[in-house]
């Protein structure tokens, strides 16, 4: 094993992800300027292996909401790590039932009923599973842009045609809407459907708000129509948006909920879907219907619990309300300055979105953010989006450093377009 980072090539690092892993990955990143191997990492911060400091603005999309390696998840995960990594999966764990009523106690509406999985993907395949197992129908209506994970059947339920389209034919029976647009998702919802799933923002779409009154009419429409409310918060949980769930700005609670990335406090992987004890009802009678041998593993429960105390201790929440405000109207004011090239400005709390005019320009963008050792990177489905979206316990001062940066980035990438 390596161990300190003069022992490590970082030009091998990246010839191993080329035989090994992905060279469509390395060209990409190759092209964005990137040949450093991370070594360590601590808050807002981390660093190469020939010691070069980075911002990180990207927290590993959104999942680092308490910075790298907050020292409470750490202590937690090493402390569980001693005791009992994974569970026998026969006796009663206690460090799961910890993090279950954890979770519990934070989830809007009457959710209470709780599945662990390992990821976002995961955790929307069960909501999907529960949405048709409840309502014994089929049809789940999605939204445009949407992203909600690459298994297949989460896959079905996105909306970039360019990742579902080599995979086809997908699962049945999914219907896609606009996003944001009541009109379009009262024309389509009828007796028939199962579940309307949807991001209360959507995070890889390109940082799209909807309406304030489009989460109270979606929840109307399910309600006429007996269908289920899936709200995705694998991306705006945990007080991305400014509230713990970004469903609490409309008041709106769902019927199921999926999570995710900062679940795991930016520590282990961990996912889950929740759903209320009357619509769990259905998956009691045979427990063993929907399972997962490795989910919601000791390990991965001991960082939810301790994540979840520490995002409601700092009250990171309130931080992102009182941090994303400032960035958003220095955004603007950058966008009202280069036009040109900045399309759209938008975002809620700490989850941003700059919309470029083109997607070759938020590359170039991206580039000049990198040089600058600040990490940044486009949204997945909207690539002319760069998202801005640290961890909820910046600095102002990080923030707005990074901010700099960015804005010193789109200086460069005009000049360059002015010669081009
Ligand atoms: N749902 C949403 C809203 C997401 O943003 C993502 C990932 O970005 C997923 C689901 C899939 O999560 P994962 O990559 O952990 O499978």
């Amino acid at each position: 094993m390596t161990r300190t980072p003069e022992e490590v090539d970082p030009a091998e690092v990246v010839s191993r992800y080329d035989r090994f892993l992905n060279s469509g990955l390395t060209s990409l990143h190759r092209f964005m300027g990137i040949e450093a191997a991370e070594w360590k990492a601590e808050g807002s911060y981390l660093w190469d292996t020939e010691g070069n400091q980075y911002l990180d603005l990207l927290a590993g999309f959104g999942t680092l909401s308490l910075g790298h390696r907050p020292a409470a998840v750490v202590e937690a995960v090493k402390a569980q790590l001693d005791l009992m990594p994974l569970a026998s999966r026969l006796l009663f764990n206690p460090a799961v039932a910890e993090a279950a009523a954890e979770l519990a106690s934070v989830l809007p509406g009457e959710l209470q009923k709780i599945f662990f999985c390992n990821s976002g993907t995961e955790a929307v395949e069960g909501a999907l599973k529960l949405a048709r197992l409840y309502t014994g129908k089929s049809i789940i209506v999605a939204t445009e842009n949407a992203f909600h994970g690459k298994t297949l059947g989460a896959l079905s339920a996105s909306g970039r045609e360019a990742y579902k389209k080599p995979f086809c034919p997908l699962v049945a029976d999914f219907v896609h809407v606009p996003f944001g647009d009541v009109r379009s998702l009262e024309a389509v919802m009828r007796p028939e459907v199962a579940a309307f799933i949807v991001e209360p923002v959507q995070g890889e779409g390109g940082v799209n708000v909807p309406p304030d009154d489009y989460l109270p009419k979606a929840r109307a429409l399910c309600d006429h129509n007996e269908a289920l409310l899936i709200l995705d918060e694998v991306q705006t949980g945990f007080g991305r948006t400014g509230r713990m769930f970004a469903c609490e700005h409309s008041g709106v609670a769902p019927d199921i909920i999926t999570l995710a990335k900062a679940l795991g406090g930016g520590v282990m992987p961990i996912g889950a879907f929740a759903s209320t004890p009357a619509i769990w009802k259905v998956m009691e009678k045979d427990p063993y219907l929907h399972t997962s041998t490795l989910g919601g593993n000791p390990l991965a429960c001991a960082a939810a619990t301790a994540a979840i105390r520490e995002i409601k201790r700092l009250d990171l929440p309130a931080r992102a309300a009182a941090l994303g405000p400032g960035a958003l109207a220095r955004l603007r004011a950058l966008q009202a300055e280069n036009g040109d090239i900045i399309a759209d400005v938008r975002g809620r709390g700490l989850l941003i979105g700059v919309e470029f005019t083109d997607s070759d320009i938020a590359g170039l963008v991206i580039a000049g953010m990198i040089q600058r050792r600040v990490i940044a990177a486009y949204a997945l489905n909207s690539p002319g989006v760069v998202r801005i979206e640290p961890a909820l316990t910046i600095s102002r001062e990080d923030l707005d450093r990074g901010l700099d940066a960015l804005a010193e980035s789109v200086a460069q990438t005009k000049a360059i377009l002015a010669q081009l």
